[in-house]
């Protein structure tokens, strides 16, 4: 059957094969009984967890590094359905001049970072504002009138906040939303774990297997290659500015639509392009086991590129060569060069969103789900939960 018409057919339409699409997908076809077509426009599933081996025999993430934690007992028993674990848990360096200094800045940070005398006075002037255990925003530690806290908070802020939020996101930390910097707190404690998650880990095998294993299911067909705008047309009613139908092969299609895209782009960017940071990875490759002191370095005071990633530390990789990769962030202007990597979260940017959703409140079929279809900061986890929650209201 032609590829457009066997669309059609389907119950469901999902566009995406990410955690988003792979997962409503699966719930779909095996909880819902449905015929889903997947449609994905790249080459391969998996979204921006997609990992493969590179031409040294690496295994890489090709979109940035991929940790899995979640708190969710859920998500966590839900993947492993699709793939054993490796137990690993993450931990990140930042190089400060040289020297390395466990991120989240810590107490351990702070006996890294000053002469004994010094840190000692700064960890008691933590533990009398704040709790063991505490996790502090920088910004709200930079409001405390404690001199001492005030003189910790600032270095804090210069070595570790102000450089590679400036990098990442071409503003600094008091004008981005808080919760951005708040996702990377000042921790009261010496647990120099990234994340302080229940459930912690990554795919045994990796990730792309991980989404096989997620779609291999008889009701799913998966198309590779394809773009949804080659086979879903919006129809705009004449006097109203918004979508009345979705047609597929040019008929109205009456299933449910899943869509993972960025929303501006299905809107052919009617309203301007959403404000987005875009990344560019420079691969670097050695012929040794390993070349840095952790799975990431974050250069917070100097360098062009945010991090470098060092993939076998992630993936427990036994190797005799190593491959780091470089993360340079940039503005995304070229929809058509460019990937979308972060929304750019914010007031104005969340009306100029809710704007574009406004224009599908009309099509009871169509869901928005994702990172990027929802405009939203988030991990891959609460990706899976808000996919197992919509296939909870579509299923019923
Ligand atoms: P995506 O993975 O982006 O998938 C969307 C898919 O839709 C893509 O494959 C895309 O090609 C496809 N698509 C889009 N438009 C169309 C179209 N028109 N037609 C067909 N196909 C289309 N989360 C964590 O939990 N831990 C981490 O360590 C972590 N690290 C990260 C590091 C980086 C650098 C980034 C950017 C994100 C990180 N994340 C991490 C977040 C994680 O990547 C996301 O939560 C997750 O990938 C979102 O899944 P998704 O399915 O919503 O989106
Ligand atoms: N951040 C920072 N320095 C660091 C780590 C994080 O300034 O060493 C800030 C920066 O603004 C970053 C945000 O905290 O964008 C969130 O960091 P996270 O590691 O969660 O970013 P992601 O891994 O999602 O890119």
């Amino acid at each position: 059957m032609d590829k457009t018409k066997a669309i059609a057919n389907a119950d469901a339409i999902v566009v995406g094969a990410g955690f988003a699409g792979a997962t409503i997908a699966r719930e779909l076809a095996e909880r819902g009984g449905m015929g889903v077509a997947v449609i994905e426009r790249r080459s391969h599933i998996g979204g921006n967890a997609y990992d493969f081996y590179d031409e040294q025999g690496v295994l890489v993430h090709a979109y940035g590094p991929h940790i899995f934690h979640t708190n969710s007992k859920r998500v966590f028993d839900y993947l492993s359905r699709f793939t054993a674990w490796r137990e690993y848990e993450h931990q990140v360096l930042a190089n400060i001049y040289g020297s390395f200094v466990p991120v989240p800045f810590n107490l351990n940070s702070i006996d890294a970072s000053f002469d004994p005398d010094k840190a000692a006075s700064f960890k008691a002037a933590l533990l009398k504002a704040y709790k063991p255990g505490d996790r502090v925003g920088i910004l709200d530690l930079k409001d405390q009138s404690d001199p001492l806290l005030k003189e910790l908070s600032d270095y804090v802020y210069e070595h570790v906040f102000l450089h590679y939020t400036m990098k990442q996101w071409g503003q600094a930390p008091e004008e981005i939303d808080p919760a951005v910097t708040a996702r990377v707190p000042v921790l009261i404690d010496t647990d120099n774990r990234y994340f302080q998650d229940e459930y912690q880990g990554m795919p045994k095998d990796g990730y792309t297997p991980l989404f096989q294993s997620l779609l291999d299911c008889p009701n799913i067909d998966l198309y590779l290659g394809l773009d949804a705008a080659e086979v879903i047309e919006l129809q705009m009613s004449g006097d109203k500015e918004a979508y009345q139908a979705i047609n597929v092969g040019g008929k109205q299609y009456p299933g449910l639509v899943i869509y993972t895209g960025a929303l501006d782009e299905l809107a052919a960017w009617r309203y301007g392009i959403l404000p987005y940071r875009s990344l560019d990875f420079i691969y670097r490759r050695y012929p040794t086991k390993r070349v840095q002191p952790a799975a990431v370095v974050n250069f917070t005071v100097n360098e062009e590129y945010t991090r470098t990633t060092e993939y076998s530390w992630l993936t427990g990789q036994d190797i005799d060569v190593t491959t780091v990769a470089e993360e340079y962030p940039l503005a995304f202007t070229d929809p058509a060069q460019q990937i979308p990597y972060y929304a750019v979260s914010g007031t104005d940017n969340q009306a100029a969103y809710d704007r574009y959703l406004s224009l599908f409140a009309g099509l009871p079929q169509f869901s928005v789900l994702g990172r990027l279809a929802e405009y939203r900061y988030y991990n891959m986890d609460q990706i899976v939960e808000r996919a197992l929650e919509l296939a909870d209201r579509l299923i019923g």
